[in-house]
């Protein structure tokens, strides 16, 4: 499949009262078109900066600080090249994000790019109705396209998971009756039962799995081409997340986007993804496709976590406890060895030495940074029958 999203070298930083947080480090991953990669670690591993990076929503104290974010997007390569950019914005029909001008990476979100997140109610102004705050986004995304510089830097947030166009654009005059019928579309395309009287309600009038649905209808009113949906199951009980699981799933296969699914929970992971990233303090220590890391793990980490398996269904999926803590990403106290050394049970002289660098041989994408990969470690680790 065609690659849409590269990402080389990202590092995003946190200047903090306390010390420079290296909260993503390094980070390499691409993502093709139409696929869903799932990225999983523990909480502080840095998962939901690395989504935020990737739609440019890090803020102060923090910022990306290095890398390159290259998305696949002929028409804008095309425009900059007439506009003479130079080789360091444009690749081929790829442009580097970090590149573009604050009015182009704007005209992106919601369009090209939109977010779901674990809390719908972030997602809702409670005083509006559900079906109004759609039509909204709906129409903000049509004027946007019609239109980038129709509407200020807060509007075009919108369809992101926040709510402040409802304080940008609180008239209704703003939302025509053909917005409103798309709401009403995209209630019931998410599974919204009677989405005509649906649409007229309020926020609270829904339970936790429809604004969940009706969260996605919102991230869908641009008709997005990736969708970053970081933890999008995780306040809900297990039934419900399988519904809203399997809904992502429809409405990828139906519309072709790209998912790039964030999560703690390896069953989500072996459920919705073709290609996995785990993530451990800051940086993807080992990747590959769903076979590559749930069959043929390398990373005493990844080890680890696959550790749980065989309780997934009991635990919900949960990352099995590893002894010991992610390291604090504090700069000045990042040490200068693996990060994962001291919980590591596989730590070797040369671990605490240097940090490792990414390798697994004899394979393209399966990779791994990890001393083991380029020793004899093969061993396989057993999944219980029936897992994927
Ligand atoms: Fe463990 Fe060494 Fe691999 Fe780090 S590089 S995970 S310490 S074996
Ligand atoms: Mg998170």
């Amino acid at each position: 499949d065609e690659e849409l999203l590269r990402i080389e070298g990202l590092c995003t930083r946190f200047f903090t009262e306390n010390g420079q947080v290296n909260a993503v480090e390094n980070l390499d991953l691409t993502i093709d078109e139409g696929e869903v990669m799932g990225i999983v670690g523990e909480s502080g591993s840095g998962k939901s900066v690395t989504a935020l990076s990737l739609i440019d929503l890090v803020e102060s104290p923090g910022r990306i600080t290095d890398g390159r974010i290259w998305f696949r997007a002929p028409d804008i390569a095309d425009e900059l090249i007439e506009s003479g950019a130079d080789d360091e914005v444009t690749d081929g029909d790829f442009v580097d994000l970090r590149k573009l001008s604050e009015e182009q990476r704007r005209s992106l979100r919601g369009s090209r790019f939109s977010t779901i997140f674990q809390d719908p109610m972030s997602s809702f102004n409670p005083s509006i109705t559900v079906g109004e705050q759609i039509a909204e986004a709906v129409e903000v995304q049509r004027r946007a396209r019609a239109n980038p510089r129709s509407l200020d830097a807060k509007a075009q947030r919108y369809g992101l998971g926040d709510y402040v166009l409802s304080t940008v654009l609180p008239s209704k005059k703003y939302v025509t009756g053909a917005s409103r019928d798309r709401a009403v579309e995209l209630l019931e395309l998410v599974g919204i039962p009677d989405p005509v009287e649906r649409a007229d309600e309020y926020p609270h009038e829904y339970s936790g799995g429809m604004l969940q649905r009706a969260m996605i209808a919102q991230a869908l009113a641009g008709e997005p081409e990736v969708l970053v949906a970081d933890e999008p199951t995780t306040a809900l009980d297990v039934t419900i997340q399988a519904q809203i699981l399997d809904l992502l799933s429809k409405l990828q296969a139906e519309t072709g986007m790209t998912i790039l699914l964030i999560t703690h929970n390896l069953g989500v992971i072996a459920r919705m993804c073709d290609r996995v990233g785990v993530m451990y303090a800051g940086e993807i220590v080992e990747r590959g496709t769903l076979e590559d890391v749930f069959d043929h793990p390398v990373h005493p980490y990844t080890r680890g976590l696959l550790g749980s398996v065989p309780d997934l269904e009991g635990a919900g999926g949960r990352l099995q406890p590893i002894p010991g803590n992610v390291p604090s990403l504090l700069d000045h106290e990042m040490p200068d060895r693996c990060y994962f050394a001291d919980r590591c049970p596989k730590a070797m002289d040369e671990c605490l030495e240097h940090p490792p660098a990414f390798d697994v041989e004899g394979s393209e994408y399966h990779t791994t940074k990890c001393y083991l990969a380029t020793t004899e470690y093969t061993e396989e680790k057993a999944l219980p029958d029936g897992y994927f």
